[in-house]
């Protein structure tokens, strides 16, 4: 289990080099690793990580989408950030091999924060076993 505090109520943050040294330290070689984020109004995501304005870009609309204020019934005040979880999404897949995650040149691996300021967690799962071409 690893630990993350969020900055702000709405953001992104890579923990990609987390991911990767997480496969290290259980020796996983051919496989995949699962990200898994144990919260309602968090999420993890794979996107761009070179140009920090992708990452802007995605929360300014989902939050145009999903309004703070919408007209939700949920009495936390919270509904847009666990509406915004449930689409992103609390978990990725990313393929391992030769002890390195596979991501294409500009990917990265974000935890997505909803609703902070918080202490929040996420777990690695190291999956053995990459199928490949015969
Ligand atoms: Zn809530």
């Amino acid at each position: 289990m690893f630990e993350i505090k969020t900055p702000r109520r709405v953001c992104t943050l890579d923990i990609t080099p987390r991911v990767s040294q997480a496969v290290e330290n259980i020796g996983l070689t051919e496989g995949a690793a699962m990200v898994y984020v144990p919260h309602t109004t968090a999420a993890v995501t794979i996107n761009e990580g070179a140009d920090f304005d992708v990452q802007r870009d995605i929360l300014t609309t989902i939050s145009k989408l999903i309004p703070r204020g919408g007209d939700y019934s949920h009495l936390e005040g919270n509904a847009d950030a666990h509406i915004k979880s449930t689409l992103v999404g609390v978990s990725v897949l990313v393929p391992v091999s030769r002890g390195s995650l596979i991501l294409g040149t500009w990917q990265k691996v974000f935890f997505c924060e909803f609703d902070g300021p918080r202490a929040r967690k996420f777990y690695v799962i190291g999956l053995p076993g990459l199928v490949k071409e015969q």
